[in-house]
């Protein structure tokens, strides 16, 4: 007996993993298909087009729940069989473009943005659809178009690997883990020891916050050593520009604080062949900012005294699709409609309230919530004010990660957002 209890666990492992690859190995090979698109319109059109498709070896998302979706996201790729319209894969995104669609700016001149996204290369020709949805969650623009694997034309990418990278923590085969990958902006090649401890701090600073604490086994962590030919990264406000690996910048949209990279495709050459799923970009500066946009990338930062909450806070965005609890006047236009539910999971208009948080609230709680000024972090109520709207639109929380830097945790509807995210990439329906 003791030969079959000891065994039997051990097969049952095997069955199920073999189960879980079925899924997508019937419809997918290992490897990445890349889509390059150019989003491109004002504050009242927008327009897709396929720019260019790259393949390389390995596919490092998800395995699991491929047909389906957490969260909406400001826009989705659909990949259906040719034959019988089955969907096989769906992934949701945010996009600077569409950020940039409600400032002002977009008011005056039409703009076209980089956007790759990454998919499992299918087996057989598929159709591959992008949609682009506006603030009331409906749909503005949609492009399809045929993938057909063995096209001449997919540009081979990665596979001759002499960039330097590496694993910082491995808890397991990229396959199976949430790969979370390092990118290194405004480093020349002798500082990335620098880069390195910096990329240790960011991940210390991630699990030191639940759920990630908790669930941390199911992440790797793998840093990439791109380096700069300048060292620092551009602050425009302050006449700085540099010559950087991923040509970033302050001032995104002239807020001063916001940093990030409109070059999405060299930021994709520079991670081509390395395991990589959700991207962190650390800029060797420490001027205070950053930015993160949902399943695109997040960027902070590293030599901040801030630098450790804006990681996490940014990480919410671009990992979990969490919005921002905080709100001012009035860098945006309206961000939240008052007649549509906000897709994040961590505000609402009350539009269909029962859909977030209801489930969490204390019995006899008013809406709106007064703020009492105790139990900051943890008393779950409706608050007014979030999503940079002092009107119309409520959190969970009075102060959250994703409202303050001081806050030290996530509120208890982030992290159960993050909690079910994790759950999403990493098991089975
Ligand atoms: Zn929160």
């Amino acid at each position: 007996m003791k030969y079959v209890s000891g065994i039997f666990p051990a097969l049952m492992i095997l069955m199920t993993l073999s189960a879980h690859a079925d899924g997508f190995d019937e419809n997918f090979q290992d490897k990445t298909l890349r889509l390059d698109y150019s989003f491109s319109g004002d504050n009242r059109e927008q327009h897709i087009y396929l720019d260019e498709m790259e393949v390389s070896d390995g596919w490092y998302g998800r395995r699991v729940n491929l047909d389906s979706l957490l969260l909406q996201g400001n826009g989705q790729i659909t990949i259906t069989d040719t034959l019988d319209q089955k969907v096989l894969y769906r992934y949701s995104f945010s996009t600077l473009f569409q950020e940039w669609q409600s400032t002002e700016e977009a008011t005056k001149v039409q703009k076209s943005f980089e956007n790759v996204f990454l998919v499992p290369l299918p087996k057989d020709p598929v159709n591959v659809t992008i949609t682009l949805t506006d603030t009331h969650n409906q749909v503005k623009s949609i492009l399809t178009h045929r993938v057909d694997p063995s096209d001449i034309l997919i540009r081979p990418i990665g596979s001759s690997d002499s960039r330097l990278w590496k694993y910082l923590v491995k808890n397991g085969d990229s396959r199976e883990k949430i790969d979370v990958t390092f990118v290194a902006e405004g480093y020349q090649m002798s500082e990335m020891d620098v880069f390195e401890r910096d990329c240790r701090e960011a991940i210390d600073a991630i699990v030191s916050h639940e759920p990630f604490k908790s669930l941390k086994e199911r992440f790797n962590f793998v840093a990439v050593m791109s380096p700069s030919i300048e060292s620092g990264v551009s602050i425009p406000h302050k006449g700085i520009w540099k010559a950087t690996a991923l040509s970033s910048n302050y001032d995104t949209f002239y807020s001063e604080r916001y940093l990030t990279t409109l070059h999405l495709k060299r930021l994709h050459d520079v991670l081509a062949g390395v395991p990589y799923e959700h991207i962190v970009i650390l800029a060797n500066t420490d001027n205070y900012g950053g930015g993160g946009i949902y399943n695109s990338y997040l960027m902070s930062a590293a030599h901040n005294e801030k630098t450790r909450p804006v990681v996490v806070h940014e990480f919410g965005h671009s990992f979990a699709g969490l919005a921002d609890e905080y709100y001012y006047d009035d860098q945006y236009e309206t961000m939240y409609p008052a007649d549509t539910e906000p897709w994040e999971p961590n505000l609402t208009t009350l539009v269909d309230f029962d859909k977030k948080w209801k489930d969490m609230l204390p019995r006899k709680t008013k809406i709106p919530t007064v703020p009492s000024g105790k139990n900051l972090y943890t008393e779950i109520g409706v608050y007014e004010g979030g999503g940079y709207q002092s009107k119309g639109v409520y959190r969970p929380v009075q102060e959250c990660r994703m409202k303050i830097n001081e806050a030290p945790v996530f509120c208890p509807v982030c992290e159960r957002a993050i909690r079910r995210i994790i759950n999403y990439y990493t098991s089975e329906k």
